[in-house]
């Protein structure tokens, strides 16, 4: 029987049959991959417990015929840190649904496994228990990441249109295509994309110096919530143009977690 050894990081997993669980994860060296976890085998070894979503485990998985295997998992890392604040586990969770809604399997990228880390690393560390606000930052921070490595990300200096730098006045984001043109060449466009988001200077600012910045300096931005939520918008606006197999449950899954506090 083949295997495959990875590095992985577990997005989800569900249950399968009567006792087993299916395993949805992002490997280093495999990209999205699903296998099953034998309940009763691994209930007895020291394995059981590490098969949570969130953590980073090294796996050797059995192809099989019908569906692959879970044959060893070993734990690296069960970043637990995240379960201890709410705002941690929505911005990691509703970010894990996002990222594997843009998966297909046998895409294999290095830097989108180093994204997930980054983004667990972040979850991990963050100081206080953060506003809604700050959360749907982080998110949208982490989302627009995914967008940039994908090639997704709109071009944040120039218009798409006429090219020019964008430096003065204001912005339209036209959601289909995720691109961003001056109040000039919106004018134009505007008949035919009449719900681009208009985004101001400042924002803009602001996304262009998120997306170069690490995610966890996301704790240490000062700001006003109303920007904050000015940011996130613009950013999740890009994101409809993103082949997903379904709309991400997103910021409504971090709104319905933090206000049932
Ligand atoms: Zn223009």
């Amino acid at each position: 029987m083949p295997y495959l050894r990875d590095r992985v990081v577990i997005l989800r997993s569900v249950p399968f049959r009567e006792h087993d669980r299916m395993i949805v994860m992002f490997g280093w060296q495999h990209g999205l991959m699903e296998a099953v976890a034998r309940g009763s085998g691994l209930a007895r070894s020291k394995q059981a417990g590490h098969l949570t979503p969130m953590s980073e485990i090294d796996v050797m998985i059995a192809k099989g015929a019908m569906y692959d295997k879970l044959a060893v998992a070993r734990i690296t890392n069960h970043h637990r840190g995240i379960r201890k604040r709410l705002g941690a586990l929505a911005f990691v969770g509703s970010f894990f649904d996002l990222f594997e809604r843009m998966q297909k399997p046998g895409i294999v990228d290095e830097t989108l496994y180093a994204l997930l880390v980054e983004v667990l690393e972040a979850g991990e560390s963050i100081p206080d228990e953060p506003s809604r606000e700050r959360t749907g930052l982080l998110y949208a921070v982490a989302a627009l990441k995914l967008l940039d490595r994908v090639g997704l990300a709109p071009a944040l200096t120039h218009c798409a249109s006429c090219r020019e730098e964008m430096r003065y006045g204001e912005f339209f984001l036209i959601p289909h295509t995720a691109t961003l043109t001056c109040a000039d060449c919106y004018r134009v466009l505007r008949s035919a994309n009449p719900n681009a988001e208009m985004i101001d200077q400042e924002t803009l600012k602001l996304i262009r110096f998120l997306r170069k910045e690490p995610i966890r300096n996301v704790f240490l931005l000062t700001g006003r919530a109303d920007q904050f939520v000015r940011v996130s918008s613009a950013i999740l606006c890009a994101l409809k143009a993103a082949p997903l197999q379904k709309e991400p449950h997103g910021l409504y899954t971090i709104s319905a977690l933090l206000s049932q506090k």
